[in-house]
């Protein structure tokens, strides 16, 4: 038999016996280890209880960890896993203290040789924010994947079990490395920079409304669409600067007719920096925008983002930056710009070197 009609008859018998093939495939290429993957918990609504099925009403981080690994099928196939819990509370009562923890722990963790990537159980109100402060005090290129659910552990279709396995997949994906932090949810991957929650309680209450999802996640297969065009991570000027103490940083909001009262207030309770949740393109009632020119001569930084969700506020447009001493956010949004500026104040109280940062991360 020459060699063509050996290949053929040799293909026909693949055809004929996928087990032959498979067997012959498995000869060749090792078996790939499974990734670890470390999980680490802080409650939410995904490990979260009704008293009774169908209750509206429920409570948050009733679950530990273990109790969630094991409610998802071959989560074992997909990855090597080990839970930890940080913390068990809603996101709603979030805080730097926790942040400290878990981005400490995160690094610990990922500097360790015998993880490859970690999973961090979120509620959803918070993530967002969470997941930004990680994308810039995380010290390596190794996946970071936030998950959580809207509906409760016990509720009927519960979609805690399947976000939790797409998150796994997701951290497990070689594909994954140097993407920054990301949000699983619904079948999506978010870039956690990007992301927002956007909808009370709907399934796909997370959307990345200026630069679109990092990709999609279908029973564990991923699908990438793009990479983080912002600095992250390992290559972030804040990777593994996690000080004790973060200074304060308050929200004020705009609306029609707002008086300086809440700026006051704001300084008042020491505040070292000030994000305005600006009305459209980061603006303010005169009195508002007079109360914070007044608290940045002072040296509290001042920063301008918008209400709006979506979008980006550029420095001098109907606000003089230049004149007033002010920081424009670009593309984050209050939360995520309050998030930036208390790590940026480690740095310099300087409006100019704070914009500079703004303007990369
Ligand atoms: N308040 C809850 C939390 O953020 C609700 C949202 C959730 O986990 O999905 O923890």
């Amino acid at each position: 038999m020459d060699v063509t009609r050996r290949g053929f008859v040799a293909t026909l018998a693949a055809f004929a016996f996928p087990a032959v093939a498979l067997a012959q495939a498995h000869a060749l290429e090792p078996v790939p280890a499974r990734a670890r993957v470390k999980i680490l918990a802080t409650g939410g609504t995904i490990a979260g209880a009704q008293s009774r099925p169908g209750d509206v009403a429920y409570k948050s981080a009733a679950y530990d960890v273990g109790v969630l690994i094991k409610a998802v099928p071959g989560l074992g196939e997909l990855a090597e896993v080990s839970g930890e819990q940080i913390a068990s509370i809603g996101s709603q009562d979030m805080n730097d203290a926790v942040w400290i923890k878990l981005g400490r722990r995160v690094n610990q963790v990922l500097g360790s040789p015998e993880i490859d990537a970690v999973v961090i159980t979120h509620g959803t109100d918070t993530m967002e924010e969470t997941g930004y402060f990680l994308n810039l005090v995380t010290r390596s290129d190794k996946p970071v994947v936030l998950v959580g659910s809207m509906r409760p552990a016990t509720a009927t279709s519960a979609d805690g079990p399947m976000n939790l396995y797409n998150a796994v997949a997701v951290a497990s994906d070689p594909a994954a490395r140097g993407r920054g932090v990301l949000v699983v949810l619904n079948d999506r991957i978010h870039f956690a920079r990007e992301t927002t929650k956007t909808n009370t309680t709907a399934l796909d209450t997370f959307s990345s409304p200026n630069r679109g999802l990092a990709g999609l996640v279908l029973f564990g297969k991923a699908r990438w669409f793009s990479r983080p065009a912002w600095k992250h991570t390992a290559g972030s000027a804040f990777a593994g600067v996690i000080p004790d103490v973060l200074p304060r940083v308050d929200i004020v909001y705009a609306y029609a007719n707002v008086g300086p009262e809440l700026v006051n207030a704001a300084l008042a309770a020491g505040a070292k920096g000030i994000v305005l949740a600006g009305v459209g393109d980061g603006n303010a009632t005169q009195a508002v925008i007079e109360a914070l020119a007044a608290a940045a001569k002072k040296g509290i930084v001042v920063v301008r983002s918008s209400r709006t969700n979506s979008g980006a506020v550029a420095r001098n447009v109907e606000v003089d930056d230049d004149k007033l001493g002010f920081v424009a956010a670009q593309e984050l949004n209050p939360q995520k710009a309050r998030v930036l500026l208390q790590l940026a104040l480690l740095k310099s109280k300087d409006p100019k070197a704070v914009q500079a940062l703004f303007d990369q991360y």
